[in-house]
């Protein structure tokens, strides 16, 4: 007898741990790791889906107590590659989550099975012995027309139901009936063919030759006999109804063949093949050094710092190429939002069918079908935001992830990922060679390779010799000074106007990013921040007070400026509304285009935005950072950035990091081959270095000034945060559970010496109908911090009562 360890797809911590299944005789063959079956679970036996992570020949519990498989789902094809489950295993380990939300997350989505326990009836029964809470689960299924769903009743009811319902069960009153929702999204093709065995088919020939009522027969079979095997589309487009079809079928004169069909979601035929570039010098010496890692045992990790039009894209596809010929297959991650037409058009006509493409666009059913098809060895290339990642390749070469520094490499969703680090582990893992490109790096990524646990290569050149755009620094506190109380500076107006006139467009950024209100002098660009922490403080209008999201201080708003006395208190949180009507009002003649969240939630808005502004279809879009990446703008000469203050603080330690990257890409976008453009950055802190860098475009000078801040205060990458949200629909219990924890904290401290910040209100105090409590843990080492937190937090939930959720974050963007 064999044994499947499986885990099953439930979300509770108390089952995400194998349980030993049987495996019967018939599945000996198909019952491999990996893959997907569908087993008993619990009391009720709930036909559950479950995923297998070892076979064994032993178990340590009795045989007879087990149960068994009850079906193999996939046709037996593993859902998990070996990488894949180890991955899985090391996401939960540093993730602080279940194996089975990893592997979820894995998982192509929405194909989950789902069962659902109904419960009928019996309306002839006899009642007259039900009491109490039996009388109630009567009552309640009656209201609901004699049968409804378990878990409803037991909404309804509670839990105390339960035995009610055995009682009722077992008295024949109620029956307990299971349903399975299975959602593949398989597309199939049906062919149709003669069947030779039949005995019948000369006979039907000659009837429908002869019979004028067997026209549609006729004319199906004279279809079969020309092609031999037709689809059904082709014989509808022959003017033949289904209803002979069916007829045929049933006389077993016809045969049906259903083949599964995996969408595409391009067609060749719109693109044309392209050659790979003669490579600049810059471009054949980074070349050489991929291919000098490819051909390693265990090479390093790449990062590849080259600024934007330095033909980094060029270096992806020349060294894909190299990976392909070794008959191993690629992944390209990229931000979505990067994931533009022109994008994918470029890996298209390179690499034609060898190449797929997910992203958020396409329904579930395409985007499992792309999944397949990197499974089944049909394409080697794929290309595709953070989830990306998980392509059951069955030999990856590489692994390639665009613009690094992106923060949409960390899930917003549990399990809280960082595609980067999930990328290191796999790569490490399958010996893929990790490609890391970006003009902007992380400041952890570069730091990394400056210390030589990356590899360094820089592209200092664009392809084309094209220049960077003049960069200027607007001193918004001297346009207070000089009487200008407008959010656009006299320079930057003037510029618009002369823009308009030559019909250039213009391009203006407002970097707001997270929630954050901050609080600044007008007058002298002071910003108010926590003394300890260097972090700006948030303004919190309920209680008109400003308060550090990291160590959680708070202090009173000031009526004036602690350093020039100036009442010019200013609240930032200008969005881009207000701006699109400071436009109109300065420029009524203007076509002015806004994108943001609230003009984007479409499913194509944000690219159908920017397709319209790109053809020229307005002068002015004005945007958040969404506008800055992935698509060209060769119409584009003047860029505003509008107050660069908003991105640097925001509260957060990588509020400068942010800011680099946020003007340098608004800057990529202003220029053209015949007309070098113009950026103007408005700030109230002219002097800042994050500002004064990047408007020299000196990464390295940024990365200098920074790294010492971040050393001093202990910031990543010298030291680690942790957050520990609590959260709970009972305000005094979250409260009591978050001051439990501090506690705890404390007391293991003792001889540790993290630093522990709160318990404080979160940001968002009450989200969703929780309220929220906030512990941030600083330490200088990030595993043995996370171990540390991740100990204290499972002592914390021993005691707190229902529907108290501890939620932990490594090193968060925002503290909310
Ligand atoms: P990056 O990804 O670094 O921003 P791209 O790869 O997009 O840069 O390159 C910028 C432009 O230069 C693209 O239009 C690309 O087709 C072109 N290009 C890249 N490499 C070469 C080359 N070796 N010779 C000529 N043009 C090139
Ligand atoms: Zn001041
Ligand atoms: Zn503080």
């Amino acid at each position: 007898m064999r044994y499947a360890r499986v885990i099953v797809g439930m979300n509770h911590p108390q089952t995400d741990r194998v349980f030993d299944y049987k495996v019967p005789d018939a599945f000996q063959e198909v019952a491999k790791v990996g893959v997907r079956v569908i087993v008993p679970f619990g009391r009720r036996n709930t036909k559950t889906e479950g995923y297998i992570l070892s076979l064994a020949e032993e178990s340590e519990i009795a045989s007879e107590k087990l149960k068994e498989l009850l079906e193999i789902l996939d046709d037996g094809i593993p859902i998990f590659t070996p990488q894949m489950l180890h991955l899985a295993q090391w996401m939960k380990e540093h993730y602080f989550c279940t194996l089975n939300q990893c592997l979820q997350a894995i998982m192509p989505t929405g194909i989950k099975t789902k069962s659902i326990w109904q419960v009928l009836l019996d309306e002839t029964a006899d009642v007259s012995d039900c009491k109490g809470g039996e009388l109630a689960v009567l009552e309640a299924l009656k209201e609901m027309g004699g049968s409804g769903a378990l878990s409803e009743l037991e909404k309804l009811l509670g839990s105390g139901s339960n035995h009610a319902i055995q009682q009722l069960q077992k008295k024949n009153i109620i029956f307990l009936k299971q349903k399975m929702i299975r959602s593949e999204y398989k597309m199939e093709q049906c062919y149709y063919s003669f069947n030779d065995q039949s005995s019948l088919l000369e006979d039907t020939m000659k009837k429908a030759e002869t019979d004028k009522r067997l026209l549609g027969q006729k004319k199906l079979l004279y279809l079969l006999k020309e092609k031999g095997e037709v689809t059904l589309e082709e014989i509808k487009n022959s003017g033949i109804s289904e209803s002979p079809l069916k007829t045929l079928l049933k006389k077993g004169i016809l045969l049906e063949r259903r083949v599964q069909k995996k969408r595409a979601v391009f067609s060749l035929e719109d693109y044309e093949k392209t050659t790979p570039f003669y490579p600049t010098a810059e471009q054949r010496a980074a070349i050489e050094e991929i291919e000098h890692q490819i051909n390693l045992e265990k090479g390093k990790p790449i990062l590849l710092h080259g600024v934007t039009g330095s033909g980094k894209t060029e270096i992806y596809m020349q060294s894909i190429a190299k990976i392909l010929d070794m008959g191993k297959q690629a992944v390209v991650l990229v931000p979505e939002i990067s994931l533009t037409p022109q994008m994918m058009e470029r890996f298209i006509s390179r690499f034609g069918q060898a190449v797929s493409i997910t992203h958020s666009r396409l329904s579930a059913g395409e985007r499992l079908d792309q999944w397949k098809k990197a499974r089944d060895g049909e394409i080697s290339v794929m290309i595709g935001p953070r989830s990306a990642l998980f392509m059951p390749f069955s030999d990856l070469g590489m692994i390639i992830i665009d613009e690094v520094h992106d923060n949409s490499y960390i899930s917003d969703i549990t399990p809280k990922y960082d595609a980067r680090e999930a990328a290191k582990i796999l790569a490490e893992d399958t010996g893929a060679v990790l490609l890391m490109g970006s003009a902007t790096p992380d400041l952890v990524s570069y730091h990394k390779a400056r210390k030589g646990e990356y590899l360094l290569l820089e592209l200092k050149e664009r392809t084309g010799g094209g220049t960077l755009p003049r960069m200027h620094i607007v001193d918004m506190c001297k346009e207070l000074e000089e009487g200008n109380r407008s959010s656009f500076s006299r320079i930057l107006q003037q510029e618009i106007a002369i823009n308009l006139e030559k019909g250039q467009q213009t391009m203006l950024f407002l970097n707001r990013r997270g929630f954050a209100t901050f609080v600044s002098c007008r007058s002298c660009g002071h910003v108010m921040r926590c003394p300890e922490c260097g972090i700006s403080y948030t303004y919190h209008a309920k209680e008109d007070a400003l308060m550090c999201h990291y160590c959680g201080k708070t202090v009173e708003s000031p009526r004036n400026c602690p350093v020039c006395g100036s009442k010019y208190i200013r609240y930032f949180g200008t969005g881009t509304q207000k701006i699109e009507e400071e436009v109109r009002r300065l420029f009524p003649r203007a076509n002015v285009l806004r994108m943001d969240l609230d003009t984007t939630m479409g499913k194509n808005s944000h690219n159908q935005i920017l397709e319209a502004f790109r053809k020229g279809q307005a002068d002015i879009l004005v945007g958040t950072q969404m506008i800055a990446k992935g698509h060209d703008f060769p119409n584009v000469t003047l860029v505003g950035i509008m107050a660069a203050d908003t991105s640097l603080n925001t509260g957060s330690f990588y509020a400068s990091e942010n800011t680099f990257q946020l003007i340098t890409q608004a800057g990529g976008r202003a220029g053209r081959a015949d007309d070098r453009g113009r950026v103007y950055i408005q700030t109230y802190q002219p002097k800042h270095y994050c500002i004064t860098h990047a408007a020299e475009q000196d990464y390295k000078g940024f990365y200098e000034e920074e790294v010492l801040l971040r050393e001093m205060m202990g910031y990543p990458p010298f030291g680690a945060f942790c957050s520990v949200v609590i959260s709970g629909e009972d305000e005094i219990e979250t409260v009591k559970a978050a001051n439990a924890l501090g506690e705890i904290l404390q007391v293991e401290n003792r001889e540790k010496g993290f630093f522990i910040m709160g318990p404080v209100p979160a940001m968002l105090f009450k989200f969703r109908g929780e309220y929220r409590q906030r512990i941030l843990i600083q330490g200088p080492e990030e595993d043995a911090l996370v171990g540390f937190v991740g100990r204290c937090v499972e002592k914390g939930q021993q005691n707190v009562g229902k529907g108290i959720h501890f939620q932990l974050t490594r090193n968060p963007l925002n503290i909310v």
